[in-house]
């Protein structure tokens, strides 16, 4: 290399070292004036809905700023799949379902309000920082707090995209009623996978076997003592699950590897649970702001100050962090400390200037109250299968949406206030019923259509699939996306 190249690659350097703070975050002074004629103005917005999101709204609106939760598609977050917590403190045991109802009635308490929406993208070209929502909705944010959490990892392995949802699939507590009696496979060796494999046999199902990739788990030990003393679980160390087994409509096995002998053996099985981590939710911030290479927030020194300013972020999104509960509430409440002390001593903003802003700030609350008319109890429920022949496989050109759920299921729980507002909003073109995909009633409908998995959501035309979801939460938007699809088409 001669002393040319050296110094262009000096340069190109110097240039990108320049570079790289600018681009993926502007530490440009902000302007309050800035925020003058901006609407659907907000002081505080929160990007998502667990215990982090939830702890930085709480202080936001006691603090009596204008703050608003954008819920994303998991209402409440991953912890609304939790059984049980015995680590949260104050409680010695709660279910995550209940702990998450609790932290809502205390931030609404405050005044923080809940937006029933997700992101499609945010815009830190200019400043308050324009975020758009899937509905369509563009609010302006003074400040952003990220606690968009994280997404259940896949194995990436034959079989499993093939199954999900008919065999395979990564909540216990949405699915294990299906698999009564059964034998199951657990892969991981976290504590979710402890929680999984105890979900599970609470579930009554038959043997279930953790596959563990390593020769430990890293669960706490406790949650191992705990799985130790369960006669039906069996944990299988230095594992390598190579493919899900089928017949072309369920699981029979996994084929697996003995990482010790070199051996492959099948262990027989009828459904696959996996607990191997999950990923952040931090794509719409890639190339904007700095994130470690798999995709966590890098914070500031010792705060939850992202690389960009008036950004924060809290909980899962987090690089270096534990992913717990107590974790995420605790990073959440700093997270809006700081967003607080921003407003006020780094932007100036006092009660007077936001007396200025009461006609662009953000007035979603009466509105949103309008559009929910209908209650999600008011949607009809099919309880046999001769009621689902004439309503749904006998309604023609008539697009119908079937929401089959279950009632420990807390996606389905997430998805009913869509599902109800596209039920009212469609109300002489489409129809919807929800069905407990457990009712005995429905047995032979429940066989015939593979529900091992809920939330499924299945739209019929003339009789026939036309639209297959499973385990997935979709938003009022897409639910209409689909609908509108089938409405007068043949
Ligand atoms: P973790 O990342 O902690 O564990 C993932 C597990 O999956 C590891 O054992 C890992 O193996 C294994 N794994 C990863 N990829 C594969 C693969 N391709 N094939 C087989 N195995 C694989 O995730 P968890 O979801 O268990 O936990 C996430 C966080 O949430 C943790 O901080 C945990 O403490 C917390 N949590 C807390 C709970 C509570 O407090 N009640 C309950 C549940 C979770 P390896 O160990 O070899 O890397």
């Amino acid at each position: 290399m001669n002393i040319f190249s050296h110094a262009i690659r000096g340069s190109l350097t110097f240039v990108l070292l320049l570079c790289i703070p600018s681009c993926i975050g502007a530490k440009k002074e902000l302007n309050l004036q800035d925020v003058l004629g901006k609407e659907n103005l907000v002081d505080i917005l929160i990007l998502g809905s667990g215990p982090a999101g939830m702890n930085a709204a709480i202080h936001g609106a006691r603090s009596r700023f204008n703050t608003l939760i954008l819920e994303g598609d998991t209402p409440g977050g991953q912890l609304t799949r939790t059984l049980e917590i015995e680590n949260f403190p104050g409680f010695k045991k709660i279910s995550g379902p209940d702990l998450i109802e609790a932290m809502r009635d205390q931030t609404e308490s405050f005044g923080a309000e809940f937006l029933p929406d997700s992101l499609k993208s945010i815009d830190f070209s200019s400043w308050p920082y324009k975020v758009t929502t899937e509905d369509g909705m563009i609010i302006h944010a003074m400040t952003v707090i990220v606690t968009t959490g994280s997404a259940p990892r896949k194995l990436n392995i034959p079989g499993e995209e093939e199954y999900f949802g008919k065999g395979v699939s990564h909540c216990a507590i949405c699915d294990g009623t299906f698999y009564r009696d059964q034998d199951v496979v657990v892969i991981g060796g976290g504590d979710s996978a402890v929680e999984e494999a105890i979900q599970l046999i609470n579930f009554g199902v038959g043997k279930v076997t953790v596959l563990v990739r390593g020769d430990r788990m890293r669960a706490v030990k406790c949650g191992q003592e705990r799985l130790k003393k369960e006669d039906q679980i069996f944990i299988k160390h230095n594992t390598q699950i190579k493919e899900i087994i089928g017949d072309g409509n369920e699981i029979t096995g996994v084929k697996v590897l003995d990482k010790i002998t070199g051996e492959y053996y099948v262990i027989p099985a009828k459904g696959v649970f996996l607990a191997i981590g999950s990923d952040p939710n931090t794509w719409f911030l890639k190339d904007k702001v700095q994130m470690d290479k798999r995709g966590y927030l890098v914070m500031q020194k010792r705060t939850q100050l992202t690389s960009r300013k008036a950004l924060y972020a809290a909980g899962d999104v987090e690089s270096e962090r534990s992913h717990q509960a107590i974790i995420a509430a605790g990073t959440g409440r700093q997270a809006g400390i700081e967003s607080v002390k921003f407003l006020t001593d780094e932007l100036g903003l006092d009660r007077k200037f936001m007396a200025k802003l009461k006609d662009t700030y953000y007035k979603g609350k009466n509105e949103k109250a309008a559009v929910h008319v209908m209650k999600p109890a008011e949607l009809k429920k099919l309880k046999t299968s001769q009621e689902f022949e004439t309503q749904v496989l006998k309604a023609g050109n008539t697009p119908v949406l079937v929401d089959f759920y279950t009632d420990m299921c807390p996606t389905c729980k997430q998805m009913l206030p869509a599902i109800t507002q596209v039920a009212k909003d469609y109300e002489h073109k489409v129809k919807v019923f929800k069905v407990n995909a457990t009712d005995e009633g429905i047995a032979s409908i429940r066989d015939k259509y593979k529900v091992f998995s809920a939330p499924r959501i299945l739209i019929f035309k003339n009789g026939k699939i036309v639209e297959d979801y499973v385990n997935e939460v979709l938003s009022r938007k897409k639910l209409s996306d689909l609908v509108e699809k089938h409405i007068g088409s043949k």
